[in-house]
């Protein structure tokens, strides 16, 4: 007979996750909101999107195609690559958590670093498998520190490259040397989120890699440079070997139809992309600058934001410049869960939230 006083219980390690805080998207009444806290661009998205979203619009009735080919081969042409290397996700996100389901269980490892990405934590618990963090070393990555960690058990090394929230990346020697070491039973996941915006003769995002061995996976998303963040758009790159296990663990729709036609839409307008990151290079110095000459510290970063440190006296706190900002409309992000008490992250925004940013944080360090 069942116990009639047991309650349905989650399987090991569901519990012991943090839910996930997204960046906060509210101003007081009456206070222009700048939203400037999950690193989304100033731009929006390609005026292209709007026309293909309202084609499908007309016909919601219609499953949409289960294989997103169409969406598969706009990133095909615009990355040189083959369509059977690919797969899109509902968000990058989604291709993360499918690759922790597809190769972790439960007494297997998965290593992520010191401040790495707060998604891999929740993944790797998911899948009833034990995260392992390696240490970093001045903010960023430290690959002894990763292959430190390998054990007999490890399975994946997430690696978010550049990382977010510090904005440092590890070049393509580090990278390689990284891979190089890892058992060839280890999946590397390069999760390259900020891709476009890493303008570096010694960066590479990971596509290389993916080329040459059957252990690398490269991650992307339509949710930062492309400005889709709302439609829930990722792809990855892997051997088939990964794809052809991921595809079947994923929902059969997991992509919906305006994510498809937008995210193809998208991807083929390289001047917006272009015009994004020479606005984004502009201002990461003229950010970087104006918030070092207010006495803060800024990690050095090649993404779209920048991880800003404060001091540790009274009324000077991280949580005191939030919360001033907050009454002048510019909402960052608390970055505690990454390991930073007292730092907030900025993405950069229009120039007029970046301005305004400067004089704002400028008052705060006066008052
Ligand atoms: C924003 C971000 C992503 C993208 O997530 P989506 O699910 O595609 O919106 C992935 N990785 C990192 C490190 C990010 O910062």
């Amino acid at each position: 007979m069942s116990n009639s006083s047991a309650r349905p219980t989650p399987k090991p390690g569901v519990l012991d996750i943090e839910a996930y805080v997204p960046g906060k998207s509210r101003a007081p009444d009456g206070v222009k909101l700048h939203k400037l806290s999950s690193n989304e661009t100033p731009f929006g998205a390609s005026p292209s999107v709007q026309d293909a979203l309202r084609s499908v619009a007309g016909h919601l009735e219609l499953y949409p195609d289960g294989q997103a080919g169409a969406l598969k081969s706009a990133i095909a042409k615009a990355h040189g690559l083959e369509p059977q290397r690919i797969l899109c996700g509902n968000g990058s996100d989604e291709l993360l958590g499918l690759l922790a389901q597809a190769f972790l269980a439960p007494g297997d490892e998965a290593i992520h670093t010191e401040h790495g990405f707060l998604v891999y934590d929740i993944y790797i618990r998911a899948a009833g498998a034990t995260p392992v963090v390696a240490r970093e070393r001045d903010e960023r990555a430290d690959v002894d520190a990763i292959l430190g960690r390998v054990s007999a058990r490890t399975k994946i090394v997430f690696l978010a490259n550049p990382n977010n929230p510090t904005g440092t990346y590890l070049p393509e020697g580090e990278i390689r040397r990284l891979h190089a070491s890892l058992p060839s039973h280890v999946v590397l996941v390069l999760d390259a989120a900020y891709a476009e915006y890493v303008r570096r003769e010694d960066y590479i995002s990971g596509l290389e890699l993916v080329e040459e061995f059957d252990n690398v996976v490269m991650t992307r998303t339509f949710s930062k440079i492309h400005g889709l963040a709302a439609l829930r758009i990722g792809w990855m790159v892997g051997p088939e070997a990964i794809v052809d296990a991921l595809d079947r663990i994923r929902g059969p729709f997991n992509l919906n139809a305006m994510a498809i036609a937008g995210g193809a839409a998208a991807i083929a307008d390289r001047e917006h992309v272009e015009k994004s990151v020479r606005f984004n290079d502009e201002w990461l110095e003229k950010l970087t600058r104006g918030l070092t000459a207010l006495g803060l510290r800024v990690t050095p970063s090649v993404g779209n934001f920048l991880l800003v440190h404060f001091a540790d006296e009274a009324g000077r706190t991280a949580a005191d410049a939030d919360a001033f900002l907050t009454t002048r409309g510019f909402i960052l992000r608390r970055v505690s869960g990454y390991g930073f008490p007292n730092a907030l992250r900025l993405t950069i925004g229009s120039a007029e939230a970046n301005e305004g940013v400067l004089v704002a944080l400028g008052e705060f360090l006066r008052a």
